[in-house]
Parts: structure tokens; C-alpha cells; sequence
């Protein structure tokens, strides 16, 4: 990882480092550690999640989240380098995000965890490049793929169709 490491994540601003060692949340999986630095907005990221996947960030980014509001929850992922601006990441991350807003909305978050692996497994069907041979964005069928879930369609084709 070739990214500079002395500017949050998040938002960009400038790391700031405290005298003592003090509890913080991490803005992406949401577990407490012990870091004595954070930006000035009070953003923390542990190092794991730090250099973590794509598909990880995604997955424990939505399951710990309780925004109502999937863009600013996309854009705040998209953020971590690992999340390239042209990729199958993309396809998962839309369903996810939407997962996870809609059942903070509904007070239904016993089902995010369950949702979230079907749509990870949903969207593992969306090849890279789907856009180009399919003539349809495959964060786009992602949209799909999150009304399919939270509707209760639960058919997953074997073999593609
Ligand atoms: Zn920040
Ligand atoms: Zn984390």
C-alpha cells in the first residue's frame, strides 16, 4: 500500500495524536481499540481495517453502520484505498449499502447479517467488465440483487440462469 498515512481516510484531515492511549471506535468494523491517533473530526481506523479488502470493508462496514443514508455510507467506503474507482467491489458494495440502511430504517437489524451473505454471494456472480458484454452496470443489477433480498426471493441459480 503506496497511500500516505498521515491523513484520515475519511475525510482527508490531518492525524492528530493524543498523550495517552484512549478507547476508540473504528469508523469502518465498528469495534473499540486503544489508538492514539485520530483526526481532527474524531475519525478512527484500526490498521487491520486499515489495509483490509475491498469485499471486507464492505461487508463490516454495512453490518456495523447505523446511517439511514446509503450515499454518504458509499462514498465514506469508497474512500478506503482498497475500494478501486473501477471494480467488482462495486457490484456488492451497492446491495450492501443499501442492505444496511433499509434495515436501520425498519428497526431490522437481525436480518443484516444473513442479507449481507446473500448479497455477497449474489453479487460473486457479476463478472468484472459486465457493464461492457452485458450492456447493464453491475452495481446496477446490485439495486436488483437488494429488492430481490429484501423482498424474500431467495432462489440462487446454480448456473447463471
Ligand atoms: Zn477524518
Ligand atoms: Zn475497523
Amino acid at each position: 500500500m503506496t497511500e500516505p498515512r498521515n491523513n484520515c481516510l475519511i475525510c482527508g484531515g490531518e492525524l492528530a495524536y493524543a498523550d495517552t492511549l484512549e478507547p476508540k471506535m473504528c469508523n469502518y468494523c465498528g469495534q473499540d481499540f486503544e489508538s492514539q491517533a485520530v483526526c481532527t473530526e474524531g475519525h478512527f481506523i484500526r490498521d487491520v481495517c486499515h489495509a483490509s479488502p475491498a469485499i471486507e470493508i464492505i461487508r463490516k462496514s454495512c453490518q456495523h453502520s447505523t446511517s439511514l443514508n446509503p450515499v454518504r455510507l458509499a462514498t465514506g467506503i469508497m474512500k478506503h484505498p482498497a475500494v478501486k474507482m473501477h471494480g467488482p467491489e462495486h457490484h456488492f458494495l451497492v446491495p450492501a449499502v443499501l442492505l444496511s440502511c433499509y434495515y436501520n430504517r425498519t428497526g431490522q437489524r437481525d436480518q443484516l447479517e444473513e442479507k449481507l451473505a446473500q448479497a455477497e454471494k449474489r453479487s460473486g456472480f457479476i463478472p468484472g467488465g459486465f457493464c461492457g458484454s452485458h450492456g447493464n452496470c453491475g452495481a446496477a443489477v446490485g439495486t436488483g440483487i437488494f429488492i430481490s433480498l429484501v423482498t424474500g426471493y431467495l432462489y440462487i441459480p446454480e448456473q447463471g440462469h
